[in-house]
Order: C-alpha cells, then structure tokens, then sequence
C-alpha cells in the first residue's frame, strides 16, 4: 500500500534550517526558524517553568488521564490570561489542544463540523501552516489583501475591501498580535473598523493569537482580541503558549469558542471534547500544568512576567538598532518599518534573489519570502546585517 503515497513538498524553513548547519562560515547568521533566542544564540528554559517543573516533581503523585478537553484549571488561567473579563465567561467553551497548532486544526474541524461550506479569509500572506491544514481538510480559502509591499506596513483599504465580500457563515482568520510573517500589525483605530466590517457581514471571527507578550506587552497584545470577541456573538480563539512560556516541545495550547449565549455552551465544550476525542484523546498535560502553576502563584506568575517582558524589550532594541544602522547607511528612512513591526518576525519585503545573494554572500539566512527572524540577532551582529542590506541593494 505504501507504494501509493506521494511525497510531499519539503518544509521550506527545515531545509533552510539544515543549509544553516552545512555552512562551514563562522560569520553566518541564522534568521531563520522561528523561535526565540537570546544574545548568545540560546532559546533558554525560563526560570518560572523551571521552578514550576521543580515544584511539580516534588508533588505530583500521579499522571492518569486528564479530561478530554484537559485541566479546567488551564483554560480557567488561559482565558484569564488572553481574554480577562471582555467576555461572560459562561459563554466560553475552550479544550486544550497540543500547542497553538492543535488549537488552530481543531477550530477549523469545529468549523467544518458547523458549517461544511464555510470559507476561510486569510492574509495574504499568513503562516504557511494555516494554508495547508486548511487544504489538508479541503476546507476552502479566500485571500485577504494584508501587506503593502511598498510601504510594509498594512495594506489597510486592501484588507478592508476584501473581508467585505465576506459572508454570514465564513470565518475571518486574524492575527491577534505580532503577525506572522509580516511583523505588520493593525492600530486600534483599524481594529474597530475590522470589527464594523465583522458586524455588518456576519463573518465569524477566528483569532490566532500565537505571540501574546511579545509585542507591546501581555495586556496590549491580548487588546484586540479582546474587543473582537467582545463585539460579536460567536468567536474563536486559538492561543499557544509554546513563546511566551518558552515551552515549544511541550505542545501547550487551548481553543476556546465563545458562544451567543451561555445556553449554547454545552454544545460547545461537548464537541470539542468529541473532536480531542476522535484526533488525540486526551491533550498533553505537562506544560499545561506548568502554565497553571505559574499564572496562579504569585511569585511565579511575577518572575514569568519580567522574563517575558526582558524578551520583549530586547526584540524591540534590536528592531530600533537595526533601523537606525540602516538609515544611517542608507541616508533614508525607508528601513523605519522595521522598527514599527512587532513581535519576532519583520517582513523585509526583497526579492528571492537578495534574499539568496544575502545567503551566497554573506551567510545570512532567512526565509524565501523575505521573512526574519528578529530574535536571531544580536547587538553585535546587527551592523553586519545591515551593512549586507545596503550592499546586496535591498
Ligand atoms: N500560529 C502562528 C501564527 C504561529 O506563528 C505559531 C508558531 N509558529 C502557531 C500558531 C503555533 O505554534 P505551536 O503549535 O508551536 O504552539
């Protein structure tokens, strides 16, 4: 049987990622993959998880199942977390999911359970994984306009024009913060005129929100998602937790569907429940309980915090050392972008091929499409980036 399987298209960023390791260049720079790292190039286990794994081993006595849909303990602290008190919280279903992902598949089987002929409206561009999760379950997709290659920032009257030709029973798939791939992200004042146009079509929302506490800090990322899930009658909501708790591999996430109405609830959670069921069964525990830990005690939840918010800032002094380098190179301030963006990622909006003279050249790597990763830099190696910038003619 196996004779009938195609192979796949390779993961662009794993292959980028094994270029990275061959190339024998002591100077190269590796923008690449998405997770963060710190000034010496590591993605460090933060002290708030450690303490919780310490405290954890000490009294945990057993590891039997969890519910089908995890601890109520995590989504309690989740919803806290992302959502605090914009919405009733009776009108909440949430399952935790394995990581952020899980969390984005189960919400598009929800939605292909409620509504088969839904369609999803997703940036152009977005992260590649919801493109093919959502053909993977042949659910289809419409493209909204979202970045403005000229300016790069938010193709803003694109975008707008284009969730208007969205219909009640499709779904609108957003970016609560810090936009993966772009780094462009919507003003508070675009975020009410997105909600108008969610109201006057009747799109249900969905929110990936992958990034909270990264971009202008724990309550300002979660703002929009906030109002969102405020202002219409039914919402979903897909958060990870694997960057802002640093704990990629082990596989944390909860969606949540808000409902109209505390009465539609049990419908909710029940299916949610039955789709953990049929995919996974029972969610990993670990780095849910970990998060649990840390969001409810004090002590913990404060040190989480100023880790979080010491990641945040240094992202941000790198975007404005990296936009101030260039336009002192370059004598303009076109590379100002950069240093709006938020969160990890900065679209620098180049052609495949400086982006590969960047690779050939100098040893710097990021993805085809011009994606970097902001957190691979470092105070020493931003001037080198910027100085190959201006010289491959970007
Ligand atoms: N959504 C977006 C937009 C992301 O960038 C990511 C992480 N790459 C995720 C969801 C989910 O990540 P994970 O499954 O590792 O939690």
């Amino acid at each position: 049987m196996f004779e009938n399987l195609k192979a796949q298209p390779a993961d662009k960023i794993l292959a980028l990622m094994q270029a990275f390791k061959d190339d024998p260049r002591e100077t190269k720079i590796d923008l690449g993959v998405g997770v963060y790292k710190d000034a010496t190039g590591l993605t460090p286990v933060m002290r708030a998880i450690k303490a919780a794994e310490h405290q954890l081993w000490e009294e945990q006595d057993t590891k039997v199942y969890t519910g089908l849909t995890g601890d109520p303990a995590f989504a309690r602290a989740m919803v806290d977390l992302v959502l605090d008190d914009a919405v009733p919280h009776d009108t909440i279903a949430a399952a935790a999911t394995p990581g952020g992902t899980g969390a984005v598949r189960q919400a598009f089987e929800l939605i292909r359970m409620a509504r088969p002929d839904a369609r999803v409206f997703v940036s152009d561009p977005t992260w590649p994984n919801h493109l093919t999760i959502l053909k993977y379950l042949g659910i289809e997709m419409v493209p909204y306009r979202y970045f403005d290659d000229e300016t790069r920032g938010v193709d803003f009257d694109g975008m707008i024009a284009d969730l208007k030709t969205a219909h009640q029973g499709d779904v609108v798939l957003l970016h609560g913060c810090c936009h993966n791939p772009t780094g462009a992200n919507l003003n508070a004042t675009q975020w009410d005129e997105v909600i108008k146009v969610l109201q006057d079509t009747g799109a249900t929302p969905m929110i990936d929100i992958a990034y909270q506490g990264f971009g202008d800090g724990l309550q300002e990322d979660a703002a929009a998602t906030r109002k969102v899930a405020a202002s219409v009658p039914e919402c979903l909501i897909a958060a990870s937790c694997s960057k802002n708790f640093g704990i990629y591999r082990e596989r944390t996430g909860l969606l949540m569907a808000i409902a109209a109405d505390a009465g539609a609830h049990k419908l909710n959670q029940d299916t949610l429940a039955f789709l953990n069921r049929q995919n996974f069964s029972f969610p990993p525990d670990h780095g849910a309980r970990l998060v649990t830990m840390i969001l409810g005690n004090d002590a913990l939840r404060s040190d989480w915090m100023a880790e979080l918010e010491d990641v945040r800032t240094s992202m941000l002094g790198l975007r404005k050392q990296l936009a101030g380098e260039l336009q002192r190179l370059s004598g303009s301030d076109r590379f100002g972008f950069l240093a709006q963006h938020r969160g990890m990622f900065s679209r620098l909006g180049t052609t495949p091929d400086k982006v590969e003279a960047l690779r050939e050249e100098h040893g710097i790597y990021m993805v085809g499409d011009s994606r970097m990763n902001i957190a691979g830099l470092n105070t020493q190696t931003v001037p080198i980036l910027a100085k190959a910038i201006i010289d491959v003619g970007v």
